[in-house]
């Protein structure tokens, strides 16, 4: 089991502009002409001289469609899904990315995002299965919705205004972490899903309105789609867990108000934590720390077995500069650091180092602490 973790670098929005464009992306050196890139390039915000590049599994530029990433990305973890693995999706940047714009997407056919069209393939291979085994095995689809704000639990599918401030309990079940009181709500169509889906983001957003600061971009939002395939013998569970994770921009840098210190060190903890986890299963220890956050223990990542893809969204301009670095540092096992000296001098390739190593704007770290103004 790994973890596959890939870049999508979005479009310029109206308000940005070309010349602003810093981050791009490149094949490998060694890859074929018709390979997908795997490098992200970014200048070093220190110095203009050097550019850092970051290795990826793959890298989607800022024309890459929804159903690009669809086919490549998720479409293949489909029939283990049904083969009762686990599967887990993040998406993961700084507010303004497109995650939101990947998981969820837009309403036409086209801009439909990763969650949408997971729920399509789903029904898709469930009326497959029931078809091939003549009726034999029952394929049920159920859904749970959940946010985790300030490491406190919220089901999505309950009002706002229903809400116990303090959140939902957690609970440790014969070694399976389970949120006490979640509503589970079977789902049998993809029209039901759309209607049940969107109704529960708007309990996120009004939640997200109340508060007068974005709420939506502080929270981590994670469906789970529950697959149960049974016979009348035998009964198979799986889980995809689609997570739209809170914006990992640094607060602190820009705002030092007390709520966005709480939610700033709840989602740099459960981001610290997740990275860990991300490690810990890429570098096949035998023990993954899932446990310090409420939102890994929840997903048991790496517990089950488990698939796991991390888009990790990025935005192409330099406004984004510094946070995009620390993104990127945190996503990504390997560096590169380019010094392109002056004028026809050759590029000096320096080193590929592993993150644990530090570089000059502070190597692993980057993603943890918080930046300080250059
Ligand atoms: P996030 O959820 O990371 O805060 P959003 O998904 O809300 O970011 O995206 C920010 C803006 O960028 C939105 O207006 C969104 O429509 C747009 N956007 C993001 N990714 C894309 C894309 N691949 N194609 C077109 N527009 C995009
Ligand atoms: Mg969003």
């Amino acid at each position: 089991m790994s973890v596959r973790v890939v870049a999508r670098i979005r479009p310029l929005l109206k308000n940005e502009h070309d010349k602003d464009t810093i981050v791009t992306a490149e094949p490998a050196a060694d890859a074929n002409t018709q390979d997908r890139p795997t490098l992200v390039r970014i200048p070093n915000p220190k110095k203009d001289a050097e550019s850092f590049s970051f290795q990826f599994s793959s890298v989607y530029e800022q024309e890459a469609t929804q159903q690009e990433l669809f086919d490549a990305e998720i479409a293949p973890t489909v029939k283990h899904l049904f083969n009762g693995f686990d599967l887990s999706i993040f998406a993961h940047g700084c507010t303004g990315t497109g995650k939101t714009h990947t998981m969820r997407g837009g309403k036409s056919m086209a801009e439909r995002g990763v969650i949408p069209r997971l729920l399509s393939a789903i029904y898709r291979r469930s009326k497959k299965t029931e078809k091939d085994t003549s009726g034999e095995t029952k394929v049920e689809v159920t859904l749970e919705y959940f946010e985790i704000y300030c490491d406190r639990v919220y089901d999505l599918f309950e009002s706002p205004d229903k809400r116990t401030p303090a959140g939902l309990p957690i609970r440790d079940n014969h070694g399976k972490t389970v949120v006490v009181g979640l509503r589970e709500k079977p789902c049998a169509t993809l029209k039901e899903f759309e209607q049940i889906y969107d109704q529960a983001n708007v309990n996120r957003s009004t939640s997200a309105t109340k508060k007068l600061n974005a709420h939506s971009s502080r929270s981590h939002a994670i469906l789970c789609v529950k697959v149960t395939q049974s016979t009348e013998s035998t009964i198979r569970v799986s889980r995809a867990s689609c997570i739209d994770l809170a914006g990992s921009e640094d607060n602190r840098r820009t705002d030092n108000n007390k709520e966005r210190m709480v939610e700033s060190n709840a989602i740099n903890s459960s981001l610290f934590a997740l990275a860990n986890c991300v490690d810990a299963i890429n570098s096949k220890k035998p023990r993954i720390p899932y446990r310090e956050s409420k939102m890994t223990r929840i997903l048991s990542l790496g517990q089950n077995s488990g698939l796991t893809v991390m888009i990790l969204n990025l935005a192409p301009t330099r406004a984004y500069h510094l946070d995009t670095i620390s993104s990127l540092n945190f996503a990504s096992r390997t560096k590169k650091i380019e010094i392109c000296e002056i004028e026809n001098d050759p590029i000096l390739r320096t080193m590929a180092k592993p993150l644990a190593t530090s570089s000059s704007i502070g190597g692993s770290n980057i993603a943890r602490q918080p930046l300080r103004p250059l």
